[in-house]
Protein backbone atom coordinates (compact mmCIF):
# COMPACT_ATOMS: atom_id res chain seq x y z
CA UNK A 1 0.00 0.00 0.00
CA UNK A 2 1.70 3.43 -0.80
CA UNK A 3 1.30 5.52 2.06
CA UNK A 4 0.92 9.34 1.05
CA UNK A 5 4.21 10.22 2.22
CA UNK A 6 6.10 7.57 -0.12
CA UNK A 7 3.59 8.90 -3.26
CA UNK A 8 4.86 12.68 -1.72
CA UNK A 9 9.19 11.40 -1.89
CA UNK A 10 8.53 9.64 -5.32
CA UNK A 11 6.98 13.40 -7.06
CA UNK A 12 9.90 14.75 -8.87
CA UNK A 13 10.70 18.02 -7.18
CA UNK A 14 10.81 20.82 -9.66
CA UNK A 15 14.17 22.71 -9.20
CA UNK A 16 13.52 26.07 -7.44
CA UNK A 17 15.43 29.14 -8.58
CA UNK A 18 17.87 30.61 -5.38
CA UNK A 19 16.41 34.09 -4.24
CA UNK A 20 18.83 36.12 -4.80
CA UNK A 21 20.98 37.35 -2.61
CA UNK A 22 20.51 41.02 -0.45
CA UNK A 23 23.34 42.21 0.85
CA UNK A 24 23.73 45.57 2.63
CA UNK A 25 26.49 47.42 2.32
CA UNK A 26 28.44 47.25 5.60
CA UNK A 27 30.04 50.19 6.58
CA UNK A 28 32.56 50.07 9.54
CA UNK A 29 31.59 52.64 12.00
CA UNK A 30 34.08 55.80 11.81
CA UNK A 31 35.57 57.83 14.35
CA UNK A 32 33.72 59.57 16.79
CA UNK A 33 30.73 57.29 16.69
CA UNK A 34 30.02 54.94 19.23
CA UNK A 35 31.23 51.86 18.34
CA UNK A 36 34.76 52.92 16.83
CA UNK A 37 37.50 51.73 19.39
CA UNK A 38 40.29 53.32 19.97
CA UNK A 39 43.50 51.48 20.12
CA UNK A 40 46.96 52.61 22.10
CA UNK A 41 50.13 51.86 20.64
CA UNK A 42 52.42 49.49 22.08
CA UNK A 43 55.25 51.89 23.56
CA UNK A 44 58.45 50.52 23.69
CA UNK A 45 61.59 52.74 24.88
CA UNK A 46 65.42 52.10 23.61
CA UNK A 47 67.92 50.94 25.75
CA UNK A 48 69.65 53.90 27.78
CA UNK A 49 67.10 56.65 27.08
CA UNK A 50 67.27 59.35 29.30
CA UNK A 51 64.38 61.00 30.65
CA UNK A 52 63.11 64.24 29.21
CA UNK A 53 61.27 67.57 30.01
CA UNK A 54 58.27 68.60 28.01
CA UNK A 55 56.08 71.64 28.50
CA UNK A 56 52.48 70.79 28.52
CA UNK A 57 50.44 73.94 28.07
CA UNK A 58 46.54 74.08 28.74
CA UNK A 59 45.33 76.13 25.38
CA UNK A 60 43.28 79.45 26.85
CA UNK A 61 42.90 80.62 30.16
CA UNK A 62 44.47 84.10 30.13
CA UNK A 63 43.18 86.93 30.84
CA UNK A 64 40.77 88.09 28.31
CA UNK A 65 40.82 84.80 26.55
CA UNK A 66 38.37 81.74 27.17
CA UNK A 67 37.93 79.74 24.21
CA UNK A 68 35.17 78.35 22.92
CA UNK A 69 32.20 77.30 24.28
CA UNK A 70 31.56 73.32 23.19
CA UNK A 71 28.64 71.39 22.22
CA UNK A 72 28.27 70.21 25.96
CA UNK A 73 28.49 73.23 27.19
CA UNK A 74 32.08 73.20 28.66
CA UNK A 75 34.46 76.61 27.85
CA UNK A 76 37.31 75.21 25.81
CA UNK A 77 40.35 76.52 28.58
CA UNK A 78 38.35 73.92 31.40
CA UNK A 79 38.44 71.61 28.92
CA UNK A 80 42.25 71.88 28.26
CA UNK A 81 43.09 72.59 31.88
CA UNK A 82 41.85 68.39 32.37
CA UNK A 83 42.99 66.97 29.16
CA UNK A 84 46.70 69.04 29.85
CA UNK A 85 46.61 67.33 33.86
CA UNK A 86 45.70 64.09 32.53
CA UNK A 87 48.16 64.29 30.27
CA UNK A 88 50.99 65.69 32.35
CA UNK A 89 49.94 62.93 35.10
CA UNK A 90 50.70 60.36 31.91
CA UNK A 91 53.68 61.33 31.11
CA UNK A 92 55.11 61.75 34.45
CA UNK A 93 53.87 58.08 35.08
CA UNK A 94 55.77 57.10 32.21
CA UNK A 95 59.22 57.73 34.04
CA UNK A 96 60.75 58.53 30.99
CA UNK A 97 59.46 61.87 31.11
CA UNK A 98 58.92 65.11 33.35
CA UNK A 99 55.83 67.43 32.56
CA UNK A 100 55.81 70.96 32.94
CA UNK A 101 52.37 72.30 33.01
CA UNK A 102 52.26 75.94 31.97
CA UNK A 103 49.03 76.62 33.47
CA UNK A 104 47.59 74.82 36.45
CA UNK A 105 44.48 75.28 38.92
CA UNK A 106 42.77 78.55 38.81
CA UNK A 107 45.92 79.96 37.69
CA UNK A 108 45.54 82.73 34.51
CA UNK A 109 49.31 83.34 33.57
CA UNK A 110 49.52 85.13 30.52
CA UNK A 111 51.10 83.97 27.18
CA UNK A 112 54.45 85.53 27.57
CA UNK A 113 54.42 84.49 31.21
CA UNK A 114 54.04 81.30 29.79
CA UNK A 115 57.08 81.78 27.23
CA UNK A 116 58.78 82.79 30.06
CA UNK A 117 58.55 79.63 32.06
CA UNK A 118 59.64 77.28 29.32
CA UNK A 119 62.39 79.43 28.26
CA UNK A 120 63.61 78.91 32.15
CA UNK A 121 62.94 75.15 31.68
CA UNK A 122 64.91 72.24 30.27
CA UNK A 123 62.05 71.36 28.57
CA UNK A 124 62.48 69.71 24.89
CA UNK A 125 59.46 70.42 23.61
CA UNK A 126 56.27 71.79 24.58
CA UNK A 127 52.82 70.85 23.17
CA UNK A 128 49.93 72.86 23.88
CA UNK A 129 46.33 71.36 24.04
CA UNK A 130 43.23 72.84 22.36
CA UNK A 131 39.76 72.24 20.75
CA UNK A 132 38.75 73.73 17.39
CA UNK A 133 35.03 75.06 16.59
CA UNK A 134 35.21 74.21 13.34
CA UNK A 135 31.63 74.20 10.99
CA UNK A 136 28.37 76.20 10.85
CA UNK A 137 26.75 75.74 14.31
CA UNK A 138 23.15 75.87 13.87
CA UNK A 139 21.30 73.48 16.41
CA UNK A 140 21.38 74.38 20.04
CA UNK A 141 22.50 71.70 22.82
CA UNK A 142 21.52 73.48 25.88
CA UNK A 143 22.26 76.69 28.23
CA UNK A 144 24.73 77.02 30.66
CA UNK A 145 24.51 78.69 34.23
CA UNK A 146 25.34 82.14 32.78
CA UNK A 147 22.64 81.87 30.54
CA UNK A 148 24.65 81.33 26.83
CA UNK A 149 23.33 78.83 24.80
CA UNK A 150 25.50 76.37 23.48
CA UNK A 151 25.01 74.87 19.71
CA UNK A 152 26.75 72.22 17.78
CA UNK A 153 28.11 71.89 14.13
CA UNK A 154 28.67 67.87 13.51
CA UNK A 155 30.20 66.80 10.58
CA UNK A 156 33.28 68.13 11.20
CA UNK A 157 35.18 66.03 13.42
CA UNK A 158 38.75 64.99 13.89
CA UNK A 159 42.23 66.53 15.41
CA UNK A 160 44.54 68.70 13.91
CA UNK A 161 48.94 69.39 14.63
CA UNK A 162 49.69 72.63 13.86
CA UNK A 163 52.92 74.06 13.64
CA UNK A 164 55.39 76.93 12.38
CA UNK A 165 57.58 76.21 9.39
CA UNK A 166 59.11 79.61 9.22
CA UNK A 167 61.91 79.85 11.24
CA UNK A 168 65.50 78.58 11.68
CA UNK A 169 66.03 75.47 9.63
CA UNK A 170 66.75 73.17 12.30
CA UNK A 171 64.28 74.32 14.47
CA UNK A 172 61.78 74.12 11.71
CA UNK A 173 62.91 70.48 10.89
CA UNK A 174 62.37 69.52 14.61
CA UNK A 175 59.18 71.58 14.75
CA UNK A 176 57.81 69.61 11.85
CA UNK A 177 58.83 66.14 13.00
CA UNK A 178 57.37 66.60 16.15
CA UNK A 179 53.80 67.73 14.72
CA UNK A 180 53.86 63.73 11.82
CA UNK A 181 54.67 61.84 14.48
CA UNK A 182 52.11 63.09 16.87
CA UNK A 183 49.54 62.92 13.65
CA UNK A 184 50.43 59.33 12.65
CA UNK A 185 50.38 58.34 16.34
CA UNK A 186 47.15 59.43 16.85
CA UNK A 187 45.82 58.53 13.59
CA UNK A 188 47.18 55.03 14.20
CA UNK A 189 45.43 55.06 17.53
CA UNK A 190 42.11 55.38 15.65
CA UNK A 191 41.46 59.14 16.30
CA UNK A 192 40.26 60.59 12.80
CA UNK A 193 42.84 63.48 11.02
CA UNK A 194 40.48 66.55 10.05
CA UNK A 195 40.52 66.70 6.26
CA UNK A 196 38.76 69.91 5.96
CA UNK A 197 39.68 73.42 4.98
CA UNK A 198 41.19 76.11 7.10
CA UNK A 199 41.61 78.15 4.60
CA UNK A 200 44.60 81.19 4.81
CA UNK A 201 45.28 80.54 8.03
CA UNK A 202 46.69 77.07 8.01
CA UNK A 203 48.07 74.94 5.07
CA UNK A 204 47.79 71.32 4.68
CA UNK A 205 50.83 69.15 5.33
CA UNK A 206 51.86 66.40 3.55
CA UNK A 207 51.04 64.62 6.45
CA UNK A 208 47.21 63.88 7.01
CA UNK A 209 46.38 65.96 10.18
CA UNK A 210 49.15 68.36 10.25
CA UNK A 211 48.42 72.05 9.21
CA UNK A 212 51.32 74.72 8.79
CA UNK A 213 50.86 77.97 10.45
CA UNK A 214 49.98 81.34 8.50
CA UNK A 215 48.95 83.52 11.30
CA UNK A 216 51.99 83.45 13.19
CA UNK A 217 50.78 82.15 16.84
CA UNK A 218 52.47 83.13 19.46
CA UNK A 219 53.05 79.57 21.45
CA UNK A 220 53.79 77.79 17.47
CA UNK A 221 55.97 81.31 16.44
CA UNK A 222 58.35 82.12 19.71
CA UNK A 223 59.61 79.06 21.94
CA UNK A 224 63.40 78.40 21.19
CA UNK A 225 62.33 74.62 21.78
CA UNK A 226 60.08 73.02 18.86
CA UNK A 227 56.41 73.57 20.11
CA UNK A 228 52.88 72.44 18.26
CA UNK A 229 49.22 72.79 19.16
CA UNK A 230 46.91 69.43 19.31
CA UNK A 231 43.66 70.43 18.25
CA UNK A 232 42.12 67.56 20.00
CA UNK A 233 38.86 67.40 18.01
CA UNK A 234 35.87 69.64 17.15
CA UNK A 235 34.26 71.00 20.43
CA UNK A 236 31.06 71.49 18.27
CA UNK A 237 30.62 67.95 17.37
CA UNK A 238 28.69 66.57 19.50
CA UNK A 239 29.30 62.77 19.03
CA UNK A 240 33.49 63.92 19.20
CA UNK A 241 32.96 65.83 22.30
CA UNK A 242 31.20 63.51 24.19
CA UNK A 243 33.69 61.07 23.35
CA UNK A 244 36.64 63.22 24.72
CA UNK A 245 34.26 63.12 28.21
CA UNK A 246 35.46 59.52 28.43
CA UNK A 247 38.68 57.86 30.78
CA UNK A 248 39.83 55.86 27.43
CA UNK A 249 40.29 58.84 25.27
CA UNK A 250 42.22 60.50 27.04
CA UNK A 251 44.09 57.41 28.12
CA UNK A 252 44.95 56.73 24.23
CA UNK A 253 45.53 60.29 23.83
CA UNK A 254 48.36 60.16 25.91
CA UNK A 255 49.66 56.72 25.17
CA UNK A 256 49.68 58.35 21.65
CA UNK A 257 51.48 61.94 22.63
CA UNK A 258 54.54 59.05 24.60
CA UNK A 259 55.15 56.73 21.36
CA UNK A 260 55.04 60.09 19.35
CA UNK A 261 57.64 61.58 21.61
CA UNK A 262 59.73 58.66 21.87
CA UNK A 263 60.00 58.40 18.01
CA UNK A 264 60.63 61.97 17.28
CA UNK A 265 63.67 61.83 20.39
CA UNK A 266 64.65 59.03 18.38
CA UNK A 267 64.54 60.94 15.07
CA UNK A 268 66.77 63.75 16.92
CA UNK A 269 69.64 61.40 17.77
ZN1 LIG B 1 41.65 77.15 21.31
Amino acid sequence: MWSLLSLLACRPVAPVAPAPLVVEEVVAPRWPEVGTLLRPPVIEVPAGFTPREVFIVAGHGAPGNVGNLGSTCVREQDFTLRAADRLARMLDATGQFVARRARSGAARPSYAARLARIEASAAVAVIELHSDARGWANAPTGVTDAGEVCWKADHEPGFTVLVRDRGPDALVAARLGLARQLARALAGAGFAPWAGDYGDAYEADEVPGVWRDRRRLFMLDRPSVPSVIIETHNAWDLQEARRWEEGRTHDVFGRSVVAALIGWLGEQG
